[in-house]
């Protein structure tokens, strides 16, 4: 393994029930509270007024960005910055899913920041303070409830970067996965998509000694599979939800991640096509990563040999690494396929055109990945693959 140092800072509060939690937790930070959530779900699923509720029963103040986008703008995060400042915020609580969470992540930071926050995405600076930040999460993907990372996308030049600071963890969330049964299917299975990318992410680490993180990853990896296409059927049903909710916090809390550093290559080419096409971010990982993986498999065969193998059940006798490795990969395209994920840029409309622009975009910091290094014209071939 590497050296690492490990610490989660998030309180994490788990289960049916637990926004009542706000009545204790909200008070440990202050009065004023900056209330962030999407287009309006919460409002429909009853969400919004309960968390009202029980914000009003401790008497907080409550002031309101509504309209976080989904692929969240840095638009967006500076008309929260500017709230924080004009109503001397003391904590703020982000109501949704993941891009909800990222841009009140921004928010936090940039409230205490001069200089426009995007310095951060930009690797220019690096963030010392934070106001606090909390959490109910709505939806079940991204892990940003119990991760210090963010996803931002600039409006203006049509980038979208991922940044991290330690002081955007937050510093509760409440995961109830009755907050989910209003998820329609599309985003369910976008957030399966996800889920599992994050955990590829690792499993395709740099080459070190790490036995039970692979075994963590396979783990998650076999449960969520098993557990989907019954959820997919039976989307109120509480057991199901909570397990893909579990499954979503442990894939991207640093949990599975100690000790070892994981690729995020695809996480880089994907946001490129968000970037550019505002596509959701499940949607395009399901497109990209198997042909990220067809990609690579000669950086590595017996690595995609044992995902196929632990995974995916896949009879290796008789067979070449490479061979079992590939029969892996149809494996894990046909099972995101079965549960109605996309399988091409096509399925978004997406055809030659701006595969340059996105390519550029992806290689803006230069050549990326860990478990295979990649540069513009491996990008490039990856997109093609991908059409
Ligand atoms: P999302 O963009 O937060 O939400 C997608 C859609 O689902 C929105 O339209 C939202 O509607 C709706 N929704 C959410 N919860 C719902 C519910 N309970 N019932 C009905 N509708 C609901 O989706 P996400 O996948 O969680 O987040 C995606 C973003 O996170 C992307 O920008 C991605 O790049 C980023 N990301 C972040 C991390 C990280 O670690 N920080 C990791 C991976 C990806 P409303 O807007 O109306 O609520
Ligand atoms: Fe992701």
């Amino acid at each position: 393994m590497i050296n690492f140092s490990f610490h989660n800072p998030t309180r994490l509060i788990f289960g049916k029930g637990q926004l009542e939690a706000l009545k204790t937790e909200v008070p440990r930070y202050g009065n004023n509270v900056l209330l962030v959530y999407g287009g309006g779900s919460i409002k429909r699923s009853g969400l919004y007024e309960r968390v009202l509720a029980n914000l009003s029963e401790i008497g907080a103040v409550v002031t309101e960005l509504a309209g976080v986008e989904p692929n969240p703008r840095l638009s967006t995060v500076h008309k929260g910055v500017d709230l924080c400042k004009a109503k001397n915020i003391d904590l703020i609580l982000a109501v949704g899913g993941g891009s909800v969470i990222d841009c009140a992540k921004a928010i936090a930071v940039g409230a205490k920041y001069d200089g426009d926050m995007w310095d951060f995405a930009e690797r220019k600076a690096a963030a010392t303070d934070g106001l606090p930040l909390a959490t109910v999460l709505t939806m079940s993907a991204t892990g940003s409830e119990m991760n210090s990372g963010s996803v931002i996308t600039n409006d203006d030049t049509k980038e979208k970067l991922g940044w991290g600071s330690p002081f955007a963890a937050p510093v509760f969330s409440i995961t109830d996965p009755e907050h989910t049964y209003s998820l329609p299917k599309d985003q369910t299975v976008y957030g399966v998509v996800d889920i599992m990318s994050h955990v590829l992410e690792h499993y395709f680490h740099k080459p070190v000694n790490a036995p039970l993180q692979d075994g963590f990853c396979e783990t998650i990896l076999k449960t969520v599979i098993e557990t989907a296409p019954k959820l997919i059927e039976d989307p109120e049903n509480y057991e199901l939800r909570e397990t893909v909710m579990y499954s979503s916090t442990m894939a991207l809390n640093s949990m599975i991640s100690m000790g070892i550093v994981g690729d995020w290559g695809t996480h880089n080419i994907e946001h490129a096509v968000s970037a550019v096409y505002d596509i959701p971010h499940g949607g395009g990982l399901a497109i990209l990563f198997p042909n990220w993986m067809s990609h690579n498999l000669n950086v590595d065969p017996a690595r995609f040999k044992r995902l196929a193998v632990n995974v995916f059940g896949v009879d290796a006798k008789g067979k070449t690494d490479e061979q079992v490795g590939q029969e892996g990969i149809a494996a894990l395209r046909a099972f995101w396929t079965s549960i109605g994920a996309p399988s091409r840029l096509h399925d978004y409309d997406i055809n030659d055109s701006d595969l340059e622009l996105m390519a550029d975009k992806a290689v803006k910091f230069g050549s990326f990945g860990n478990f295979a290094k990649m540069d513009k014209a491996d990008v490039l071939e990856i997109y093609k693959a991908s059409l």
